[in-house]
């Protein structure tokens, strides 16, 4: 059985891979509306309960051909056990063709570009960045551990090292008061960073999160749904990509959709307006149907 400590999340692109627990929990655990990991102490895993879990999904299979690093942050780890985790899965799965993970402005900021390379060169195809706001002030008061500025260079640093970089944002997360400025520097940030994807989710306030506590004290409003689809007619319309799947297919969104942008920009601003114009539940997702 392979070893996994308490729940495991990952990408929905991820829904195919092999799940390998590398890390337990998230070093940084502070974003306001994250319940992820907040019952678990971070900690990278023994090499040996690594190794253990790449043999036992060699021998069991299916032969995946995509591996996800769990849990919050994997690339916090050094780069050095990174490497021999990626060297591993290629010692004990060689029919897997893409490893990916989380990472963000701190996992990602304290490697050099030549590190990213290394890992891009041993099997590290994709970086997941829940970057949630390109708003300073909505990620001071998510308290996201990172600025605007740090997100840019990110997406400059895993471009130079040849790492396909996929930046989610969250929709409502700055609240009603700070709505129009989180849907518009978000617009601008994801164009200075011209990622090959973006992935949009939308906020559910999840009890016991700091988030939950701020609503109710009164100092966090969640928009309303179609406040939080307007958000991302205003992240589509204002932003530029050279080439984006752009996509809101996350379990949590009340309208989910994906586009290939710049191409299909006209159209998906289109369906949005339509939809912002009809207001009418019966054409988003049934509250009940959403997952978080
Ligand atoms: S959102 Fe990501 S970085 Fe923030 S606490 Fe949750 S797992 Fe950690």
């Amino acid at each position: 059985m392979v070893d996994y400590v308490g729940r495991i999340y990952r990408p929905p692109s991820e829904a195919r891979s092999f799940l390998l627990q590398v890390t337990v929990g998230c070093s940084h655990n502070r974003c306001s509306y994250c319940d992820m990991y907040r019952d678990k102490q971070f900690r990278p895993k023994e090499w040996a309960t690594i190794e253990a879990d790449l043999q036992e999904a060699a021998r069991v299979g299916p032969r995946f051909r995509r591996v996800f690093l769990c849990d919050g942050d994997a690339l916090i780890l050094p780069t050095r056990k990174l490497l021999r985790i990626l060297e591993g899965i290629r010692e004990h799965l060689p029919w897997v063709e893409r490893v990916g993970t989380y990472g963000d402005t701190r996992s990602v900021g304290r490697k050099p570009v030549e590190e990213l390379t290394a890992l891009r060169e041993a099997g590290l195809g994709i970086v997941y960045h829940g970057m949630e706001s390109g708003d300073d002030e909505t990620l001071r008061r998510i308290d996201k551990g990172g600025t605007a500025a740090e997100c840019v260079e990110t997406a400059g640093k895993l471009r130079e090292a040849g790492l396909a970089h996929s930046v989610m944002v969250l929709l409502g997360v700055g609240g009603r008061d700070r709505s129009h400025e989180h849907a518009q520097e978000t617009a601008k940030v994801l164009t200075k960073m011209d990622p090959p994807f973006v992935g949009a989710l939308t906020t559910t306030v999840v009890p016991g999160t700091p988030l939950a506590a701020a609503q109710a004290r009164g100092e966090f409003a969640l928009p309303e749904k179609f406040a939080m689809l307007q958000e991302l007619r205003e992240i589509v319309a204002g932003s530029e990509f050279s080439a984006c799947r752009f996509s809101a297919n996350h379990a949590s969104n009340y309208l989910p959709l994906t586009a290939d942008l710049p191409q299909q920009k006209r159209e998906l601003v289109g369906l949005l307006d339509r939809v912002l114009e009809a207001k009418d539940e019966r054409l988003l997702k049934p509250e009940g149907l959403r997952g978080l």
